[in-house]
């Protein structure tokens, strides 16, 4: 899924590329994505409409479009962008594609048809719940402790919970929920209300160093391929098996909540029960 980073990374490549360009072309390739809420013709209505700008909140992409349309992307787990040529190979899980006065081409695929792109007139923004219900962007000016402890306050349950759920802070997905986790040396399933106020400074400042860190990174390794995700500088997410790169200890992999968590039981430690 991408997450804050790796959208800040999208974001930042698209910028320059998208921004004063208009559409000649637009496709639907596949059902069950597009949210058209104009009641015009997607196709039709989009075509001649130039970008004028490309923004991001939590884990949602939004392009405003001139005269009044607005494309909102939300890539869940599968989805994301491809910036190419019209000629480049169409992939199979293409679901949208849209041509660009300079030749290029901007296509959104998702391999499961999980992710959502509205298509709508900015007045009807509030109404996508998945965009307003956010909480402050994570890689916004942190919040300080106490404001961040006020923000945790009203959600219970699994620390790792909170963190994903976006509410509390936003752009926070399971991998870098597991990232941040390990870097605050805390046990991913420990009860929100069972922290310590040393555990809360210390979930504080991972969850602003982590995804920071992982921008720097992200800008260096991701290129012109924003269509891959780039993982492969994680510390434990997806390295269950793999040694902890703190102590040794094999990197523990936990199915629930049908995701996988990765955590390092000494350096995180902790029960189910805890
Ligand atoms: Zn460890």
């Amino acid at each position: 899924m991408p997450e804050a980073p790796d959208l800040y990374v999208i974001r930042e490549y698209l910028e320059p590329r998208l921004v004063g360009r208009s559409i000649t072309n637009a496709a639907e390739r596949k059902p069950l994505v597009l949210r058209n809420m104009t009641g015009e013709k997607f196709t039709d209505d989009i075509v001649g409409r130039s970008i004028s700008a490309i923004n991001r909140k939590g884990k949602l992409l939004l392009l405003r479009l001139d005269d009044q349309r607005c494309l909102v992307i939300s890539p869940m787990l599968t989805g994301g962008l491809r910036y190419c040529s019209p000629s480049d190979r169409m992939e199979a899980t293409t679901i949208l594609t849209f041509d660009l006065d300079d030749g290029h081409q901007l296509r959104y695929f998702d391999q499961r048809r999980m992710g959502q792109v509205y298509y709508l007139h900015p007045d009807h923004l509030g109404e996508i719940v998945r965009l307003e219900n956010q909480g402050p962007d994570v890689l916004d000016e942190p919040l300080e402790l106490e404001e961040f402890k006020l923000a945790l306050k009203p959600f219970r349950g699994e620390v790792k919970g909170i963190l994903t759920r976006g509410q509390a802070v936003s752009g926070i997905g399971n991998a870098y929920a597991d990232e941040i986790l390990f870097e605050a040396g805390l046990f991913p399933f420990r009860k929100k209300s069972k922290l310590t106020s040393t555990e809360l400074s210390r979930l504080h400042s991972a969850v602003y160093s982590v995804p920071r860190e992982a921008v720097t990174v992200l800008q260096e390794k991701v290129g012109d391929s924003i269509h891959k995700k780039v993982r492969n500088f994680l510390k434990v997410h997806r390295n269950g098996g793999k040694p902890c790169p703190r102590c040794g200890t094999r990197i523990s992999a936990i199915k629930a909540n049908r995701r996988e968590t990765n955590f390092c039981r000494t350096c995180q430690p902790g029960t189910m029960f805890d």
